[in-house]
């Protein structure tokens, strides 16, 4: 009669010499190389620092590319012990290496005594589907789609720049998108808000953001802020994001987001938009011009979309809000040229991009100074505003 499977491995753990974790630890980093014997799905899950990975099933085909040296000091584990007792086996009898340990209750006992273990960074199989189109490039990958999913951006306003900029970044795959918006849907707003529809008009619109955001990509954490921000909270907002997305519609505002985002060297990627025509630039702080460094003092009132209800066509944010995610994304990837120190002007109706150089302004009230000296009273420091827009007539 044959034996059990489970007396096999019993024999075969005792013709294999076993290794205690405390001794493999030792050992690491002293001569002794590490197989994970797993398959890819547990080895993708957790594994212990420094090991290589070769399948059991895999054994007599990759083990020589792993380890040459057929008198190394290998150490073989699994989950429990049993597996890399068999992989030992293995080796040693059929491939003739001479100095092959099974580790002692696997990557289990190593756990169970607090012992060091990685758990990588990869993309789930749905992941791999959902962002295929980004796995194509080599200036994304793998490696720039979980910088993305890492990524944290801060949205401010889901009105008609935030609305494009947040679907096309939560289809992108960035995984905590912030809005801050203390609003709620308006008729009026639906003609270029599209994040938003008819059936929630009433609702605040970070909660008509989220359910659309989450509709798109259950991979994004939608972080509602609906608040107005001002000098009480703007620091709090921004401090726990990489990047600030832009989309404020007044001013004094824009003054405080710029000082504040100086202080905590936050890059922000701004637009602005009025009639048929938009702006875009990046302020990279310390890097490039700041907002103040572009508008030492408030552009004519007359500019100042807040000031009253301006017109403005409904597909422009669209434009806007699109070249502002645009940014965000090669920001996070590092890749490309951001709109650092340039200040992008499109007008629609004549169909025309026009490029601006923006310096560093040396005498700058906020960049020309250590971020640790902006006090609070100096951020925002801004003409009345209803004086300002009275001016305006
Ligand atoms: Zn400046």
């Amino acid at each position: 009669m044959s034996p059990s499977g489970a007396e096999v491995i019993r024999q075969i753990k005792e013709r294999v010499s076993e290794i205690d974790p405390a001794e493999v630890r030792e050992g690491l980093g002293n001569g002794v190389v590490l197989v994970d014997v797993r398959e890819g799905e547990e080895y993708e899950r957790e594994r212990i620092p420094s090991a290589v990975h070769v399948p059991r099933g895999y054994l007599e085909s990759r083990i020589e590319g792993e380890v040459r040296d057929r008198d190394a000091h290998v150490v073989l584990y699994c989950a429990s012990g049993s597996r890399s007792a068999l992989a030992a086996d293995t080796l040693q009898q059929l491939l003739g290496y001479s100095n092959v340990e099974s580790m002692t209750g696997g990557i289990t006992l190593w756990k169970d005594r607090g012992y060091e273990t990685e758990v990588p960074k990869t993309l789930t199989k749905e992941q791999r589907d959902r962002y295929s189109r980004h796995l194509l490039l080599p200036e994304v990958g793998v490696e720039g789609q979980q910088k993305l999913l890492d990524a944290k951006v801060l949205l401010l306003g889901a009105g008609g720049l935030g609305s494009p900029a947040a679907l096309y970044l939560a289809a992108a795959g960035v995984g905590t998108l912030g809005i801050v918006d203390d609003d709620e849907v308006d008729l009026s707003n639906l003609q270029r808000q599209v994040i938003h529809t008819t059936d929630r008009i009433g609702v605040p619109k970070v909660d008509s953001a989220e359910e659309t955001l989450n509709a798109i990509n259950p991979d994004v954490d939608v972080v509602k802020h609906p608040v107005r921000l001002d000098a009480s909270n703007v620091i709090e907002l921004i401090e726990p994001y990489d990047i600030v997305v832009d989309g404020l519609d007044n001013f004094p505002t824009r003054y405080l987001l710029n000082d504040a985002s100086v202080r905590l060297r936050k890059p922000v990627v701004s637009a602005s938009i009025l009639g048929f025509d938009g702006q875009l630039s990046v302020f990279q702080p310390y890097e490039g011009p700041c907002y103040r460094c572009l508008y030492p003092v408030p552009p004519p009132a007359e500019l100042a979309p807040s000031c009253g209800a301006n017109g403005v066509l409904g597909v422009l944010p669209g434009t806007m809000g699109l070249l502002q995610a645009t940014e965000v994304v090669k920001l996070v990837l590092d890749q490309g040229e951001p709109l650092v120190g340039r200040l992008l002007l499109y007008e629609a109706l004549g169909a025309t991009f026009t490029e601006l150089k923006v310096r560093r302004d040396p005498e700058c009230p906020i960049c020309s100074r250590d971020p640790e000296s902006i006090t609070d009273e100096e951020m925002g420091v801004f003409p009345d505003y209803e004086a300002f827009c009275a001016a305006a007539g």
